[in-house]
């Protein structure tokens, strides 16, 4: 379930029950092996509670519900006196600033050194910045399939169409094995190198 006001996931917690949970409190992303349709996502979440719990998420839920098209909420256009989907509306809107070329989500693919639109899906790992509200986001890139690591605020993650203008970006070629991968993103981001290089994603 995805809330499109407060822009936040709901999953279960052993101790409140109901949570909204904000993309940037994800941690670790990974979609489970084997056939579904549409896919499969389990996700590790930093919860209010203080604990990291799991939940699960279709692909649709986590990509598309966060640009309205999952919200069954309906409201009365007072235009029409009618009453319309929420969804109908958002994805209206969403579909004309992708049209326009304005992304939900975008990152610094590293290795091919060049910006690049993304889905919550293609991120893999989420991490806070050492004393900063910034978050770190370990991104497999959909065009090539290689792992980069920026550093952007919360509302980058958080807030579809909110794109920081400037992002860090980890100067580091990350392997395709995932456990090295996971311990080099830790490493990097703990080892404030994050402040190597800012690049424009515009
Ligand atoms: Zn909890
Ligand atoms: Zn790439």
């Amino acid at each position: 379930m995805y809330d499109t006001l407060t822009t936040s996931y709901t999953f279960a917690c052993p101790v409140h029950g109901r949570v909204h949970v904000r993309l940037s409190r994800f941690r670790r992303l990974q979609e489970l092996p084997g056939a579904h349709s549409p896919a499969v996502f389990r996700v590790e979440f930093d919860c209010g509670c203080g604990g990291e719990h799991p939940g699960l998420l279709t692909h649709d839920e986590l990509d598309w519900a966060p640009l309205g098209l999952e919200d069954t909420t309906s409201y009365l256009n007072l235009m029409t006196s009618r009453t319309e989907s929420l969804a109908h509306e958002l994805g209206d809107l969403a579909a004309t600033r992708i049209r326009a070329g304005e992304w939900p989500w975008s990152f610094f693919c590293w290795p091919e050194e060049r910006p690049r639109p993304v889905f919550p899906s293609a991120f893999r790992l989420l991490a806070p910045a050492a004393s900063s509200e910034q978050v770190g986001v370990l991104v497999q890139c959909p065009a090539c399939g290689r792992y980069s690591v920026n550093l952007v605020s919360r509302a980058h993650v958080d807030v579809p169409f909110v794109n920081d203008r400037e992002v860090g970006v980890v100067e580091h070629l990350f392997g395709a094995d995932t456990g090295a991968t996971i311990e080099e993103f830790h490493a990097e981001l703990w080892a404030g190198s994050f402040d190597a290089r800012r690049l424009a994603l515009e």
